[in-house]
């Protein structure tokens, strides 16, 4: 028995036959060329066809996993037409004489190294994104034809030294019961994409891989990150049991499909979802979201060239409030700036961003874009149960002058006799600890509130939420500081007779989802795939019974 330690890339349980996936490039040798002109054609119908390729790709994904995870390949194919990727090979091949293989692969191999050293972690994956490029390109220069996952006779359990995105959407999860492999993160697109998909992994194996032998019995824990080969009786039946309570569970949370959010003791809590894109409405509608909390609206504006038209963004809002069917729709106004920066607005750079420009205060100070976001959601407002809620705030100002921009744009559209539904709900978020200390006051402006703990957490603590060097123990939305906060907002949302919800990450912590409810919050929003596991544990709590001794002594 050989037991592997990694990372828990996807949850799951598998056991089965091992079966290497020998995707390994091999190197391109440094060639000259005699004819520079024929090798920059060979390039340039080679690039035609990888982006063909590339459009296939991105049509079968939107298929299986939909258009975020999707987005891949259209970000491969923005890579392939980038100007200063085509420039950089046809120098190599008009100065330097290189067959167009050897500059495709040196070209490849110089930008996924600068990517691959930037400062953010989520970008230094995407370096994966370029060797993925650049080895389509070399393979359609070479006339080879892509190594092909979607004939594997499964089901087998896949082991690679690497996957890169057009393999991983190549699985088919009836065939492919798991993956492992040497490297990845957890924010490796074969790792995100495995989530999506719902197959079991475990990545970063690392040198550990080359112990694993084709065709071996191996057992995947996609929990804890652990790959067991040749486990002996006593493990595979462990896991056998294990494998099978986990299939029992997700049959028995689908049960909870059409279920009430409601405790043992009657409270009814309302389980919804946070969104990013229209796209996502599905996923809500699968998993049983009773309506949206939180819909990221500028999302909108990232990985394009340009702000998003009035119409194109009220486009997206009828969307999502259409196919919600007249549940309710939080949509939060652009949070923009941070770590949410687009190009085209050029901004000045900021020696603090998370603590800059950010949320409504930038919508403030750009008010032409902030009202015609306010048009394209009033607009939109007659095709579903719309609520529109301001992030980042810390002043009264702030809410003051967004309701005063908001009224201002009911005007103009009421002279245009444009229909608006009223009344439309109108929140804060609470995300700073300014908001939360003024409360009180804030909630004498809004409609409701909806606490993000996620920055809450980042700004009580004064703990980056992005670092991942920061300890876990201060970015902890369970720290009593945190926890204080909460309970002071919810305390002055019910004196004054307005509805009070929690969005951050914490929602679907369930060390925290007794604590909220006793706290008096009525709504918690979740990513879909947590609605139905946080159903199943609000349905289990009795808040008649007194509470749990750690959380009220702290508090
Ligand atoms: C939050 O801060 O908790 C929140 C929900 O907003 P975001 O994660 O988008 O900053
Ligand atoms: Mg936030």
């Amino acid at each position: 028995m050989v037991k592997l330690n990694g990372i828990a890339a996807s949850k799951g349980v598998a056991i089965g036959k091992l079966h290497f996936f020998n995707n390994v490039q091999r190197k391109v040798k440094l060639e000259l060329s005699e004819s520079p002109e024929q090798e920059l054609e060979r390039f340039e119908s080679a690039r035609l066809r990888a982006l063909k390729t590339l459009d296939d790709l991105h049509s079968q994904a939107m298929e299986q996993v939909g258009p975020e995870d999707s987005m891949i390949f259209g970000a491969q194919q923005a890579l392939l037409n980038d100007r200063d990727y085509i420039n950089s090979v046809e120098d190599l091949i008009s100065r330097e004489h290189y067959v167009a293989e050897y500059a495709v692969q040196r070209t490849g191999e110089r930008l996924a190294e600068m990517i691959s050293r930037l400062d953010n972690a989520y970008l230094k994956e995407r370096s994966s994104d370029m060797v993925d490029v650049s080895n389509r390109m070399v393979r359609q220069l070479n006339g080879e034809l892509a190594k092909d996952l979607s004939d594997i006779q499964g089901p087998i359990i896949l082991a690679a030294e690497d996957l890169l995105p057009s393999e991983t959407i190549q699985m088919d999860p009836k065939k492919v019961q798991a993956f492992v492999t040497s490297a990845g993160s957890r924010t490796s697109h074969a790792s995100i994409l495995s989530r999506t998909m719902g197959i079991p992994a475990v990545v970063g194996l690392q040198e550990q891989l080359s112990a694993l032998q084709e065709g071996a019995l191996v057992v995947v824990d996609g929990f804890q990150g652990v790959v067991i080969q040749d486990p002996d009786e006593a493990t595979l039946r462990e896991y056998e049991r294990k494998q099978q309570a986990f299939l029992d569970y997700r049959r028995q949370l689908n049960r909870l499909k059409g279920a009430e959010s409601r405790t043992l003791d009657g409270k009814k809590v309302v389980l919804c979802c946070n969104i990013n894109y229209p796209s996502e409405v599905r996923l809500v509608l699968e998993n049983d979201g009773e309506g949206i909390g939180l819909f990221r609206s500028e999302m909108l504006c990232l990985e394009r060239d340009g702000f998003p038209s009035e119409e194109e963004q009220f486009q997206a809002y009828r969307e999502v409030l259409e196919r919600m069917s007249g549940r309710r729709v939080v949509i939060r106004t652009m949070d923009l700036g941070a770590d949410k920066k687009v190009s085209y607005l050029r901004l000045p750079p900021e020696q603090n961003p998370a603590m800059g420009c950010r949320g409504i205060r930038l919508s403030l100070q750009y008010p032409e874009y902030f009202k015609q976001q306010l048009r394209a959601l009033m607009r939109a407002s007659v095709y579903g149960k719309l609520a529109v809620i301001f992030p980042m705030v810390s002043t009264l100002e702030e809410v003051r002058e967004a309701k005063k921009l908001w009224r201002e744009v009911e005007r103009e559209l009421y002279t245009e006799g444009l229909r608006v539904e009223r009344p439309i709900e109108l929140g804060a978020m609470i995300e700073t600890p300014a908001a939360a200390l003024i409360s009180d006051m804030l909630a004498r402006e809004v409609d409701f509130f909806s606490i993000g703990t996620n920055d809450l957490t980042q700004y009580v603590m004064a703990a980056d939420r992005n670092n991942s060097r920061i300890d876990s123990a201060l970015n902890d939305p369970c720290h009593p500081a945190v926890l204080r906060l909460v309970r002071i907002t919810a305390e002055n949302a019910r004196a004054r007779g307005i509805w009070c919800g929690v969005c951050g990450e914490s929602a679907s912590d369930d060390r925290l989802t007794e604590t909220f409810l006793r706290m008096g919050i009525s709504e918690l929003s979740v990513a879909p795939a947590s609605i139905l596991e946080l159903r199943k544990r609000i349905r289990s709590i009795d808040l008649s019974v007194p509470e749990a001794q750690r959380t009220a002594e702290c508090l």
